[in-house]
This record gives structure tokens, C-alpha cells and sequence, in this order.
């Protein structure tokens, strides 16, 4: 069955990657589910994954109502339009795409309790990605610092596609120390102890520089 042979060595890859890194951290492994139903979503879960993730808000919902009964945590991890934030912020483990102001505040605002956000960054600048360039971060945070339902565990991003191993590095690095920088400033509902990056293309290069969760689909299901 090539979804438990999967899940075994991408575990493993995870495990012997996090035991070389110099960040000794804990790695938790999101099974990105876009691609297939939710009886395979399942049968996953039935190998041991606890983390399941979804980028479009259907497809999210499809699987979290198949799936209710199930011990796992769920992840969105894609952008999310304000109007639709009210029809699945409160089933939301962690949300990984916070990518503007507005929509913060809206989440603020539709939410029965403190909501799990990564703030998503986009520091290569890539015009395509989704995320707070650099220079709009500082501002983004002191404005969300004042939302009491959001909790931002830590920074999530993407590399372009195009990236080259020199390019992922020093991205997923300079991600790695401006997560640091903000936890230094010990701001309240900012613990950013998290980092969400790495997918099956990555992962190996994003836990070197810290990651502690990532995303991974394509290799679950090849
Ligand atoms: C699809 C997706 C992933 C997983 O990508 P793979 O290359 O299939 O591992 C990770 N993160 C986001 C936001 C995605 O949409």
C-alpha cells in the first residue's frame, strides 16, 4: 500500500532531517489532502497522521465534516477571502495564510475564541506569492496586536518555484531569524514560536533552517 510506504519514509526523512539540524526542533508533518477524497484523507490518518491540511475553504470543509470523528488537527493553509471567514474560521486548528490586516480583523471578529494564525511573509519579494512584503510587517503587527482572538504562533512562507537550493536557503533562513526578532519583542498574542514552511520539493532544506511544521502533499500520494 504506497500510502503507508509513503508515510514511513517521509516520517523518517523528517526524523533523520530534524536530529542533523542545528535547531533542535520538534517537526510536526501536515498531510496536505487537496488531491484526493476524503476516504484516502482516511485511510492516512489510519497510518498515523495527525495533521491534516487543506488550502481551499470547500475542500477544507468537505473533509473536516467527513472526517469529524477523527483525532487530528486541522490545518488551513491557504489564502482565505474575508467574506468567507465566517463560514469556517471556528473549525480552524491553526490558519497558516494571514496575509493582510483586514483580514485579521475580520477573523478578530467572526471568532468564538482565540484563533491559531501564522502571519504569512514574502520575503523574496516574488510579486505572485501571497504575504507581507518586508517592509509591511512592523506596521501589520502593531495593528494586529490590539485583535484579542488571534494568536499568532509564528511565520509561514513559500518559495517560488523556481528557487534554487542558494535561494531557498538564505529565504528560509532570513524567515527563521525575523521569527526570532518578533519573539524577542515578547508582544502578547505573539508567541511565534512556530515556523510553518518546507513541502515535498523543500522540506529537508526548511527543517535545516527551523521549520517546525510542514507541508507536504505531492509526496504522500506519488
Ligand atoms: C499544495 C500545498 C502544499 C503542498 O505542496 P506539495 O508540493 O504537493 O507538497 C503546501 N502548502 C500549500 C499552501 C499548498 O497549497
Amino acid at each position: 500500500m504506497y500510502l503507508a510506504k509513503n508515510k514511513t519514509e517521509i516520517f523518517n526523512n523528517v526524523e533523520n532531517f530534524s536530529k542533523s539540524s542545528t535547531r533542535t526542533q520538534d517537526v510536526k508533518v501536515i498531510a496536505v489532502t487537496k488531491y484526493v477524497e476524503a476516504e484516502v484523507a482516511h485511510q492516512l490518518i489510519e497510518t498515523g497522521v495527525r495533521h491534516i491540511g487543506e488550502n481551499r475553504v470547500d475542500k477544507f470543509l468537505d473533509k473536516y465534516h467527513a472526517l469529524a470523528d477523527q483525532p487530528v488537527t486541522w490545518h488551513l493553509i491557504g489564502s482565505l477571502q474575508r467574506r468567507k471567514v465566517k463560514d469556517i474560521i471556528n473549525f480552524v486548528d491553526y490558519f497558516h495564510a494571514l496575509d493582510s490586516v483586514k483580514l485579521a480583523q475580520e477573523i478578530d471578529k467572526r471568532a468564538d475564541h482565540v484563533i491559531n494564525c501564522f502571519l504569512q511573509v514574502n520575503l523574496s519579494g516574488e510579486a505572485t506569492k501571497h504575504g507581507f512584503l518586508q517592509d509591511d510587517i512592523n506596521q501589520a503587527l502593531e495593528e494586529i496586536a490590539e485583535l484579542p482572538n488571534i494568536n499568532l504562533v509564528g511565520l509561514m512562507t513559500m518559495a517560488p518555484q523556481e528557487a534554487s537550493q542558494a535561494e531557498l536557503e538564505s529565504l528560509f533562513e532570513a524567515t527563521y531569524q525575523l521569527k526570532e526578532e518578533i519573539r524577542a519583542r515578547k508582544i502578547t498574542n505573539m508567541p511565534m514560536t512556530e515556523l510553518s514552511m518546507g513541502m515535498s520539493g523543500d522540506y529537508s532544506i526548511a527543517i535545516k533552517h527551523g521549520a517546525t511544521f510542514v507541508r507536504i502533499g505531492t509526496a504522500f500520494f506519488q
